[in-house]
């Protein structure tokens, strides 16, 4: 591979002797789950996210259903979820027995589009999960008005966006809760499977740890039905070290995007792809960097063949999952989500990518473009 999508070596290589004491420290703890380590890094990300509370759980997924539960959503009630955002935002929805009903986005930052989303609010619909896709913050006033004058909840999945910023306000900690998933490939990825839930409301905030301990109030005693959502003491001290080290690797995130930007300009302007837009009360972070390509399923077989590593977030948008046709959607009732889902494609973005392997990712794309 000239330049994978993907190479978490550089990353770790800087701080693997740390990341080794860490995990050997653990080990040798004897306490394996929580504790002390979860405790501090719970501390230490609030303060980054600039939340009063935070509670670690056991993986993105789970930190978007715990949420929903600490809302009491279940049967009769509905979502807005946008389409064409990952699996599990949808999924938590409707493992509770809710209704998730699908939005459409805009077509510049692919976030949902609130103009569209007000409309489907509905005397059942108790809350709106807007997903900070790609690293870039959804326009958070205007989601919090319309939520405020309608009486909704907001769940932010922040989880490809930590360290994200609309305005000044860190992407997670605007809602009623919002959402981390550090899954390795994350901007802030553990070791494993971890996720994490912020709120301001101290009152949720207890409700989040008991549902994390299977609705316990105090061991073996429930009062209400919970799951085993907790973070393990391993995750949560590599996280720690890696949290040292997130805003440098945001600034290099950054600074590879500009990379892009500048070189792919002449390619946009002949119109042959659509580069991201960052819009300027935005900070993005770039977890990924998606373009739009004409030919795109061409252009991702030319740079697979030359040794580059692309993704398609999301091929399939939600409203057309096998799994969600209750919905009753069809193709081209979510025109924007089911464009994104064609045109676009992520090019390597990630920290301990060398100007040398963005140059063959810029090339590549203009020969394939050429051949054309
Ligand atoms: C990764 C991701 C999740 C789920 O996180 P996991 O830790 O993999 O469970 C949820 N929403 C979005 C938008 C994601 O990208």
């Amino acid at each position: 591979m000239k330049a994978p999508l993907l190479d978490l070596e550089p990353i770790h290589t800087p701080i693997r002797d740390e990341l080794r004491q860490a995990v050997l420290t653990v080990l040798d703890s004897n306490h394996y789950i929580g504790g002390p380590e979860l405790e501090n890094f719970e501390r230490e990300i609030s303060a980054y996210c600039g939340v009063k509370h935070a509670a670690g759980v056991s993986s993105g997924t789970d930190a978007l259903l715990i949420s929903l539960m600490a809302l009491n959503i279940g049967p009769g009630d509905e979502v807005i979820v946008p389409s064409y955002t990952f699996f599990s935002t949808a999924g938590s929805v409707s493992r509770l027995g809710a209704k998730p009903i699908f939005c459409d986005i805009n077509p510049i930052t692919y976030n949902i589009d609130m103009e569209k989303a007000s409309k489907l609010i509905s005397s059942r619909t108790k809350a709106i999960i807007p997903v900070h896709l790609f690293g870039q913050t959804v326009a958070m006033p205007e989601i919090i008005q319309i939520s405020q004058d309608n009486g909704l909840h907001v769940v932010e999945d922040a989880a490809q966006a930590v360290g994200a910023k609309y305005k000044n306000q860190m992407a997670g900690s605007i809602g009623t809760f919002g959402c981390l998933s550090f899954f390795p490939s994350k901007n802030l990825g553990g070791i494993g499977d971890g996720g994490l839930v912020m709120t301001n409301d101290g009152n949720l905030y207890e409700l989040l740890l008991s549902l994390r301990q299977h609705g316990a109030t105090q061991r073996y005693y429930h009062s209400r039905i919970g799951g085993n959502f907790r973070m393990d003491a391993i995750q949560a001290a590599a996280l720690r070290i890696k949290l040292h080290h997130l805003d440098e690797w945001t600034k290099i995130r950054r600074a590879n995007a500009a990379y892009y930007l500048d070189r792919l300009k002449d390619l946009e302007i002949q119109g042959y792809i659509q580069l991201p837009v960052e819009v300027p009360e935005n900070f993005h972070v770039y977890n990924q960097f998606v373009i739009r390509a004409v030919n795109r399923d061409a252009l991702q077989q030319y740079m697979g063949d030359h040794g580059i590593g692309t993704a398609i977030y999301y091929p399939l948008p939600l409203h057309l999952q096998e799994c969600f046709k209750e919905s009753g959607l069809k193709r081209g009732d979510l025109p924007e989500s089911e464009k994104a889902a064609e045109q676009t494609l992520a090019l390597p973005i990630f920290p301990g990518l060398t100007n040398e392997q963005m140059n063959i990712v810029v090339e590549t794309m203009r020969r394939f473009y050429a051949s054309v």
